[in-house]
């Protein structure tokens, strides 16, 4: 690729060490992170081939998916999660593999620790088995989840074959008004565009109401760019992404630091790129978004009615609302607002970070939360912890009722015990609200911090901007 290029093709284009016509390219690979999840069948596999890990100085590992919650002091009492943690552990260990396991200070969800420790750089090509890598595009790397026969390849090799994805620009223009947030950008996006509307692409995302968001927004942007379809999603950097990597722990340092920042200043698409696709958002027009079915592109305006299935002209998809309805026990035609909720769930890659956090305290500051609801915060990472309890936050949080937890995916992905029982509602900041995704009969609906955090107040699906 030559000429003008896209941010993409840019990262791309640095990271190629073998192409060959009609065939997936070689490209090397930055950063691996790693978890106890999808990584014991690769470590193993290395170990039946009797190889070693090429890179363990670009590997970092986290336990994240099936820890508890609850007091990190007592043992793992669910017999699969404390061996996956345990096999991370010593594979980690034999290996020479960096981990944050559940004991470490910077212990927290993949996708939040990357980017907060300054692992995750601009125009990095970073990987990990896992669909929520597309987060770290947020400070301009190239960023995607692998298959656990890559995760074994690039543990191997430090590389990985790869076709390039086509580009698509979403350009959100104009500002977002009060109450509403990041979360609905992305929840406006995949609505419009559908959970196979990204399909192939690396989405880029520009604009205005873009550049307006700090990182951590950002990063909300980009985590659901996979819900979209997409490979990956990725924001220029800028002084906002500069500033937020100053200083933190793997960033560069001193004249390195200078010297990263003019290669980093080059990495913005160029005038004149041409995507393969573009759409355009209004920026001033979106509301607080919700998603009402068992896809993220089933979703409205908090306030809109959930769409009727005879309005919808392909039978496929007619089919597959009429059978979100039924599992969710939702009638077409009302608006969400006002059904009642019977978990909130404030955490997960997407919405777990200091500012969301910050976002719900203060919503929830000098209020009580429901009676009928149960509210869990969980934050993502060690650090936001502590960042959150120097802040006052969990006081904030129990004074009003809710649950204040350990770091780790928790109830996103209810590996860990963390569930809804079947038939209850919650309103979760998490990215996927799959039949079953918080617990098997669960119902998930997906919204903001903020539109969480007002829902747990009053029982009931709340449009945020009602208590502002
Ligand atoms: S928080 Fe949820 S989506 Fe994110 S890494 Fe954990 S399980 Fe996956």
């Amino acid at each position: 690729m030559s000429g003008n290029l896209t941010l993409s093709q840019k990262v791309w284009n640095a990271h190629i060490v073998h192409e060959e016509q009609g065939a997936p390219s070689l490209i090397y690979i930055d950063l691996h992170l790693v978890h106890e999840v999808t990584s014991p069948q690769a470590f193993q596999g290395l170990r039946d081939r009797g190889l070693k890990v090429r890179r363990p100085d670009l590997t970092i590992a986290t336990t994240d998916h099936s820890i508890p919650t609850t007091d990190r002091s007592l043992p793992i009492i669910d017999p699969i999660a404390a061996n996956q943690v345990a096999q991370l552990e010593k594979n980690c260990r034999d290996l020479g593999i960096t981990h944050y396991g559940v004991h470490s200070s910077h212990q927290g969800i993949v996708h939040v620790i990357g980017p907060e420790l300054g692992l995750t750089q601009p125009g990095m090509t970073v990987v990990c088995g896992d669909s929520h890598t597309a987060t770290h595009g947020a400070v301009g790397a190239l960023a995607f989840g692998i298959g656990t026969s890559e995760v074994e390849n690039v543990l191997a090799t430090q590389c990985l074959l790869q076709r390039p994805s086509k580009t698509f620009r979403v350009q959100v223009n104009g500002a977002l008004k009060t109450g509403v947030t990041a979360k609905d950008i992305i929840l406006a996006l995949i609505a419009q565009i559908g959970i196979g509307g990204g399909t192939g692409c690396v989405l880029e995302y520009a604009g205005p109401a873009i550049r307006a968001l700090d990182m951590e927004g950002r990063m909300t942007v980009c985590n659901m760019s996979i819900e979209a379809g997409a490979r990956a999603g990725m924001i220029a950097p800028d002084d906002t992404t500069f500033q937020y990597l100053h200083g933190r722990h793997f960033a560069p340092k001193g004249a390195d630091w200078d010297a990263a920042v003019t290669r980093w200043r080059k990495l913005p698409t160029d005038d004149g790129a041409k995507f393969d696709r573009e759409v355009i958002i209004n920026g001033d027009a979106l509301e607080p978004m919700i998603t009402w079915g068992t896809n993220p592109g089933m979703g409205v305006s908090i306030n809109k009615p959930i769409p009727e299935p005879a309005s919808v002209s392909d039978p496929l998809e007619r089919e597959s609302l009429t059978k979100a309805l039924a599992y969710m026990g939702l009638e077409a035609g009302k608006p969400l607002a006002g059904h009642a909720v019977n978990v909130v769930f404030i955490g997960s890659c997407t919405n777990s970070r200091i500012s969301d956090l910050r976002s719900a305290a203060e919503i929830l500051k000098g209020r009580k939360v429901n009676p009928n609801v149960r509210v869990m915060v969980v934050p993502g990472s060690m650090e936001v912890k502590r960042q959150a309890e120097a802040e006052g936050l969990p006081e904030i949080f129990r004074a009003a009722g809710c649950d204040w937890r350990e770091p780790g995916c928790s109830m996103c992905i209810a590996m860990n015990g963390d569930q809804l029982q079947p038939g209850q509602y919650s309103v979760s900041t998490s990215n996927r609200n799959f039949e079953g995704r918080q617990g098997k009969g669960g119902r998930t609906f997906l919204a903001s911090p903020l539109t969480a955090a007002a829902s747990a107040i009053t029982g009931v699906v709340t449009d945020v901007r009602s208590l502002l």
